[in-house]
């Protein structure tokens, strides 16, 4: 007799399909399965046992193979349903975010061998020939697969065929499974500075007493990754996997080669970055308990972890752990759910915590821990404003100035003194715009509410949004002048060209991820600004993130106010991160750093912060405004997007949603409006912002509220819980 199951599977869709078993023996609820699915097969999660659907029963297909992997704990499960139920995503695109190892499921799992069986040519009734006894020779030492045998021996897959029929060439059947060798929680102990070791002793004190949150609080260059090494080495010993993610995680060559110092070994990675067998091995491992400690993007939080014991977010402030692709989700605070229903500790390591995490320390549900110096006393930067209306640029040779007189005159000290320097732009390119100035013509994307960004460097114009890209036209293509297309502004690339022109001696290096696109090209320059041989690195923000360098005493900062007219919530919180992040590049050695700020708004809160090196008072004046509109921690948002292609259709959909918006005195809703970036894709676009107070459940409010109206299938609907772009 045949029973049934309900499998759910890694598509947009909420509920499970009905597939029949022939015994219910070897599946239980969270078996990996292999089922049909149209024309194709599915893996997909054993979610219910029993029918759900009302199918007559002899319509149900058979699950085609219950995959020989554990199957997912029932905390998985339920941490699955909730990443689906408070983000407002499918269920199967929340499970697609655990079983996302294609490859792990499709490859085989064991390779086949060949050695020889001891039965002779003779024996066997084969000729002798020389194809033959090549083969025996090559197998007198090593079993070898047929490919390899072919290629070994120079024979054709007939002859090794014949032998393996007649018996001479016995299998061997090994399986494969790549080797994850174990950190060493005691591989090699660094001596923590008496802060750090109090630090750490409150941490390691923290594992295996159950769920806990603690912020690792400490300045720039304070040793905070030593710190909560302690705390993976003592989940080690205790037999349980750790996870680290970081922000950046193709930038983390500095901080694996610090593992593994530490450890003994890499730990195993995981990011969109990894090739479909790397990430199927990885997989199969972390879902075995061979793959110990992870490090990974915010994706990595989602796996089936055997026996996970620890979750360390590094950098937690940064705004890459939100996720707005697909399910909408802020990695960060997933991670304090998972731990929770695991019943595991949770460590926020961050020199610049965000509002949200330091209001839950505040409150008493998150522990914290300070840093309050740098390691082997180097000291903090000193900041200079640089005011960009008194000290102005001047023109050059190569055309506009991008850095004050002052700012030239230090770069040129350091350089001198032989000494590196860093300046950083958020801005990839050449130029972020292109005018012409006999017309006013300014050249757009087709597919998007956006100028394109002229690129020198690979001679072209491209669409930050949506990547589309053109050759850099020759004349308008408005008015067709030949000689009025001007760039404006500057880009990373237009800053290295003033560079090379005012200091042709320097070796000037840049950064910036359309330049040094690969893992192996950012770590080549990090390797080359490591061992001197950079003297001015140029980037974007990439270079705020976490690396270390010695002899770089100058930080030059170009355009400081860049983010802080954004108009978005955190805009202010997110460029006193990153400014006090790039400062904190600086002195991290035996010399004292200095940061230089340009600005056409010298009198601004947040640089004033920045230069008194008061973190309070900046964050108390960011509380204060935040606290007054009710925004996040002091209240809740969503944002509810509409898109589509026809424009018409999108936007009627959207006045309806206005319509039937709940309003009431703890519930705003603000729009439809279209969004800044109207067109996306190719796609029209409308927003609207639902404003509640802290105690109402939002998700409830979103689902009462979208169910009320029809939503044809070319519009798009998509929630945003706790947005943090607002494009
Ligand atoms: P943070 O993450 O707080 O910015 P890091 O952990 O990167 O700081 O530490 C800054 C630098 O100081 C790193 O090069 C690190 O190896 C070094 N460091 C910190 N603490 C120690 C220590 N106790 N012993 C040796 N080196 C240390
Ligand atoms: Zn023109
Ligand atoms: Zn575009």
């Amino acid at each position: 007799m045949s029973e049934f199951v309900g499998v759910l599977l890694p598509l947009p869709f909420n509920d499970v399909f009905d597939y029949k078993v022939e015994t219910t023996d070897n599946v239980v609820l969270g078996s990996i399965v292999r089922v049909p699915w149209g024309r194709e097969q599915q893996i997909g999660v054993v979610w219910k046992l029993g029918k759900s659907s009302d199918l007559d029963e002899k319509k149900i297909k058979p699950v085609a193979e219950v995959l020989n992997f554990p199957p997912l704990s029932d905390e998985l499960r339920k941490f699955i349903g909730f990443v689906a139920a408070y983000n407002m995503a499918f269920l199967g695109l929340a499970l697609k975010m655990a079983i996302s190892a294609k490859g792990a499921f499709d490859g085989a799992k064991t390779t086949t061998l060949y050695t020889l069986s001891g039965k002779t040519l003779a024996e066997a009734k084969l000729k002798n020939s020389d194809a033959r006894w090549r083969v025996i020779e090559l197998l007198k030492h090593y079993p070898y697969t047929r490919a390899e045998i072919a290629a070994g021996a120079g024979v054709g897959q007939s002859v090794i065929k014949t032998m393996i029929d007649a018996g001479v060439l016995s299998p061997i059947i090994v399986e494969n499974k790549k080797e994850y060798a174990e950190p060493q929680g005691d591989f090699y102990k660094v001596g923590l500075t008496a802060e750090q070791q109090a630090a750490a002793d409150i941490l390691v004190g923290k594992i295996g007493e159950g769920f806990s949150v603690t912020l690792l609080d400490g300045v720039t260059g304070s040793g905070k990754t030593e710190v909560y090494f302690e705390a993976v080495a003592k989940a080690l010993d205790n037999g349980k996997q750790v996870v680290i993610t970081v922000p950046e995680i193709a930038l983390t060559s500095q901080w694996l080669s610090r593992f593994e110092r530490r450890f003994g070994v890499k730990p195993a990675c995981w990011h969109s970055g990894l090739g479909t067998r790397e990430r199927a091995d990885t997989w199969t491992a972390i879902a075995e308990g061979r793959a110990k400690v992870i490090v990974g993007a915010r994706s990595a939080l989602f796996l089936p972890y055997s026996d996970l014991g620890l979750i360390v977010i590094d950098e937690s402030h940064d705004h890459s752990y939100k996720q707005e692709d697909g399910v909408n989700y802020q990695g960060r605070d997933m991670a304090v759910v998972r731990a929770k229903m695991e019943n595991f500790p949770l460590i926020l390591a961050t020199a610049t915590p965000d509002l949200e995490t330091l209001n839950n320390v505040e409150e008493g549900k998150y522990d914290v821990v300070k840093l309050g110096s740098r390691y082997a006393g180097a000291e903090l930067p000193s900041i200079n404003i640089i005011d960009l209306k008194k000290d102005k640029p001047q023109k050059g040779e190569w055309g506009t100035s991008w850095l004050a007189p002052s700012l030239v005159a230090a770069l040129k000290e350091n350089l001198q003194k032989g000494e590196q320097s860093m300046l950083f732009l958020n801005r990839r390119g050449y130029a972020p715009l292109i005018i012409c100035r006999d017309c006013g013509h300014r050249i757009q994307c087709p597919n998007c509410t956006a100028w394109l960004t002229e690129h020198r460097n690979s001679k072209s114009l491209v669409c930050h949004h949506c990547g589309h890209s053109v050759p850099i036209p020759k004349t308008c293509p408005e008015c067709g002048s030949e000689t009025g297309l001007t760039a404006c502004g500057p880009g990373v690339e237009r800053v290295a060209e003033e560079i090379r022109f005012r200091f042709p001696e320097a070796r000037v290096k840049i950064i910036s991820s359309d330049i040094t696109s690969t893992l192996a090209d950012v770590s080549d320059v990090i390797k080359e600004m490591e061992a001197g041989n950079v003297d001015i690195l140029i980037g974007t923000q990439i270079l705020a993130k976490g690396h270390h360098f010695p002899s770089l005493t100058l930080v030059g900062i170009v355009d400081a106010d860049l983010g802080l007219m954004g108009s978005d919530l955190r805009a202010t919180e997110q460029t006193y991160q990153l400014l006090s992040q790039v400062s904190g590049r600086a002195g991290r050695g035996e010399k004292k750093g200095t940061v230089y700020l340009q600005t056409l708004y010298p009198e601004n809160a947040v640089l004033k912060a920045l230069l008194s090196g008061n973190r309070e008072e900046f964050l108390s004046l960011e509380k204060k405004t935040r606290r007054l509109l009710k925004l996040p921690p002091y209240g809740k948002l969503a944002a509810v997007i509409v898109s589509g292609n026809n424009r018409e259709q999108t936007e009627r959909v959207a006045a309806w949603l206005g319509q039937c918006a709940p309003n009431t005195d703890s519930i705003t809703t603000l729009g439809p409006a279209q969004a800044p970036i109207y067109m996306l894709r190719g796609k029209y676009r409308y927003r609207l912002l639902l404003k509640t107070a802290k105690l109402i459940r939002i998700q409830e409010v979103l689902r009462n509220w979208l169910s009320r109206i029809n939503i044809p299938n070319n519009v798009r609907v998509e929630v945003d819980i706790d947005p943090y772009s607002f494009m």
